[in-house]
This record gives structure tokens, C-alpha cells and sequence, in this order.
């Protein structure tokens, strides 16, 4: 079994661009939510990286990988009573005051 061939082109993120190097672990990562969930209400959570080649020294930003999460919207959608977990309580009495 001697293939060559790669069916997929995806780039590992943990390789350097430049020099080919494989890094061990992220010098930085962090998590973006998107600010909007979609159609089914999940929310998409990006896990970015930044890595720093020890060959080369050269510097990059990859997405590490990308989670879907279901999104308990607390305002407009409610057609499904989804409520397991976390519930968040928001005091009304406190905003009719600003008013
Ligand atoms: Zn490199």
C-alpha cells in the first residue's frame, strides 16, 4: 500500500505555510461565536490558533476546527421548548424602572 495520492487538499493548521514544519501545540488559541445563529438556531464556534514555526520563525493564524452549538435563544424563537441546562433569569423589574 504505497499511495501517494491525497484525496483531500485540506491544510493541516498546525503545519507551517512557508517551511513545511509541523508544530507541536498553538502559541495562542481563541474562540470566535458567531454573532448570529442559523436557520436551526445553532451558533458556530470557531476555534482559531496562532502558531509560530520554531524552524523558521514564521508567524500564522489557522482555524483549528469549528464546533456547532446548539443556541438557547432566550429572545423571539420558542417553538421549541428545548430547556435542559443552563437557564438564564432576567430581572423585568429592573428594566421597567429605566423607563
Ligand atoms: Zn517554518
Amino acid at each position: 500500500m504505497a499511495r501517494s495520492r491525497r484525496g483531500k487538499k485540506q491544510r493541516d493548521p498546525f503545519v507551517c505555510p512557508r517551511c513545511g514544519t509541523r508544530v507541536e501545540e498553538p502559541v495562542k488559541t481563541w474562540t470566535l461565536v458567531s454573532p448570529f445563529p442559523d436557520k436551526k438556531g445553532r451558533i458556530t464556534v470557531t476555534v482559531m490558533g496562532s502558531f509560530r514555526c520554531p524552524k523558521c520563525g514564521y508567524t500564522w493564524r489557522a482555524v483549528i476546527k469549528k464546533i456547532k452549538t446548539e443556541a438557547a435563544a432566550p429572545a423571539a424563537e420558542s417553538e421549541e421548548e428545548k430547556r435542559e441546562g443552563e437557564i438564564i433569569e432576567i430581572d423585568l423589574d429592573d428594566l421597567d424602572s429605566i423607563e
